[in-house]
């Protein structure tokens, strides 16, 4: 499958850069990724580059509702939905979850 490691989504009226990386001093190691408002480079939102394409996925659904609604939504129900549209979406392609190419 071909991805793209970089490019911006508009949410909620404003442009967010995307960023998948290996590492980041911004992003936690136990994190699947981030959104940074402000400072860091913010609006900023950082995806860790994973080998699990159902993981990837959860993560940039979870961080683009954080873009969307900025210290809003509770963090359980982001999660959730993240997860559950994710799995969604995965369905819809025939997508098994599993390891992305290279
Ligand atoms: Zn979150």
């Amino acid at each position: 499958m071909k991805t793209i490691d970089r490019f911006a989504v508009k949410l909620n009226g404003r442009l967010w850069p995307v960023h998948f990386v290996k590492t980041s001093k911004h992003l936690d190691p136990k994190d699947f990724g981030v959104c940074i408002e402000k400072g860091g480079g913010g609006p900023l939102i950082l995806i860790k580059k994973n080998s699990n394409i159902e993981e990837e996925l959860d993560a940039l659904i979870h961080e683009c509702i954080h873009g969307e609604q900025f210290d809003f939504l509770a963090e359980e129900f982001v999660e959730m939905m993240a997860t559950d549209v994710a799995r969604a979406i995965l369905k819809r392609y025939h997508v098994v979850p599993r390891l992305i190419d290279g």
